[in-house]
């Protein structure tokens, strides 16, 4: 639904579309914010443009359970217009450009609009580019090489796994902003391979210096591992895939290694869109420079950030986002509205379920310095079978069908009103 005020056919040129809040990214953080800023009667859905050029919304998440045989693709994809606001602009040309001082928006298509707040939550790019020749590999059906990043490769994962008749197999991660990711679809894979008795020979390569960056859950997952006969190799980057064979890069002294595989699962680099960048809007990594207690831009008051794009020092979650998005929209109201300082909630929680097998779960959960932030911790001494049963079942109906009406609230449960 584009709305242009004005188009002169003769000069061809084409005047500013103005919103009082602007959202680039209509993925899980704008679509929660969105949806927040609607129910809570901040603005009516008429003064809100979201700009998202995909027409499926995904529900990442649930491509783990894909990968790992546990879900169908469809499950995790909705039309975006089943999941916006009802009456929300919706803008389906990708953003260029920011004009912070002008408070203005360039999109692909040369189109100009204006806003008054803008919150900045275009997620992260999957760079498999980055890794010679990886996708040539995930790309070809042949080729035992597959991702749960990215939903095609996570049903050739699938299916890998399906037939994989014995051998070894390398899972590899880059430097990346959620550890519990990537270790979910080791473990499902040891877990059905195991379960059809098939000879494997399993092998992590990680970028990091740990198995996982908060010591308890480091110590839970290494000793799985060890008991399932995973083993991990640390400090090492892939830099390229061959037709069953990958090398590797220790991220310290530059040596190269090589290995041969018979299936390979990879999670590819992730960095923030150039736009942010290009922009002035970007912290030395190109992440939106936001305060990590407020989500406000460093230096722009009227630009806020949350979820993957942004640069707050904590693990990239969905599960992040829900808490974030309650704190940015309070902090935009009041800066705006009430003419008060932002308040300095955001703690830094997040939380990674990683799955252990295909009946247990071990909820990680912690904020900024490492700190655990636990809601359950009767349940997360080690893996359970209440936090698999949470995950599975309980997660994705939260997220279809509470997140999207803006009733999620993400660890304090079902919202009701949540003003200023
Ligand atoms: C395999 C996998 C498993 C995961 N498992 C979990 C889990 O178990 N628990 C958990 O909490 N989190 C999990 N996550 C992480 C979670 O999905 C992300 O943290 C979350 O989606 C981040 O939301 P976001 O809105 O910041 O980014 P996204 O959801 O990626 O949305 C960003 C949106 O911005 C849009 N966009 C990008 N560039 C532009 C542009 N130039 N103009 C306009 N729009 C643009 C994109 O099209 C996209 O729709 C998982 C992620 C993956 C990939």
């Amino acid at each position: 639904m584009r709305k242009l005020n004005y188009v002169s056919l003769y000069g061809f040129t084409v005047r500013a579309i103005h919103s009082q809040v602007a959202i680039i990214g209509g993925g899980t953080a704008g679509l929660n914010v969105s949806a927040q800023l609607v129910r809570d009667g901040h603005f009516i859905p008429q003064q809100i443009r979201i700009f998202e050029p995909y027409k499926m919304h995904a529900y990442q998440t649930g491509w783990t359970m894909v990968g790992g045989g546990m879900c169908k693709v469809e499950s995790t994809m909705k039309p975006m217009e089943k999941v916006l606001p009802k009456n929300v602009c919706l803008s389906d040309c990708p953003v260029v450009r920011i004009d912070p001082e002008q408070n203005t928006i360039r999109t692909m298509d040369g189109q100009k609009y204006t806003y008054d707040q803008l919150i900045v939550a275009s997620g992260v790019q999957r760079d498999y580019a980055s890794i010679k020749g990886a996708l040539q590999q995930l790309e070809n059906p042949e080729a035992p090489v597959g991702s749960i990043y990215y939903y095609r490769y996570a049903q050739k994962i699938n299916k890998m796994i399906k037939e994989f008749e014995g051998g070894k197999l390398i899972f590899s991660e880059p430097p990346t902003k959620c550890e519990g990711i990537p270790s979910n679809i080791v473990f499902l894979t040891h877990e059905r391979l195991s379960n059809r008795g098939v000879k494997c020979d399993y092998h992590v390569y990680k970028a990091n210096d740990c198995v996982f960056g908060i010591p308890k859950y480091a110590e839970i997952l290494g000793e799985l591992a060890s008991e399932k006969g995973i083993h991990w190799h640390l400090k090492k980057r892939l830099i390229e895939v061959q037709d069953h064979k990958v090398i590797f890069e220790d991220v310290e002294t530059k040596q190269l290694y090589t290995s041969d595989y018979d299936f390979l699962h990879i999670v590819p680099p992730q960095k923030p869109a150039s736009f942010i960048a290009d922009s002035g809007l970007g912290d030395s990594d190109g992440y939106v420079n936001v305060h990590p207690n407020t989500l406000q831009h460093v230096r722009y008051a009227n630009v806020w950030a949350l979820g993957d794009c942004s640069s707050l020092p904590t693990s990239k979650t969905a599960a992040a986002v829900m808490a974030q998005t309650p704190i940015l929209i309070k902090n935009l109201i009041r800066t705006w509205k009430l003419k008060q300082p932002p308040l300095s909630e955001y703690q830094g929680y997040t939380s990674c379920p990683v799955y252990t097998s295909n009946k247990k779960v071990l909820l990680a959960e912690f904020k900024y310095n490492k700190e655990l932030d636990e809601t359950f911790p009767v349940f997360q001494s080690s893996d359970s079978k209440v936090m698999y049963l949470m995950k599975k079942h309980f997660f994705p109906f939260a997220y279809w069908q509470l997140m999207v009406r803006g009733l999620w609230g993400g660890r304090d449960g079902i919202r009701l009103f949540k003003g200023v």
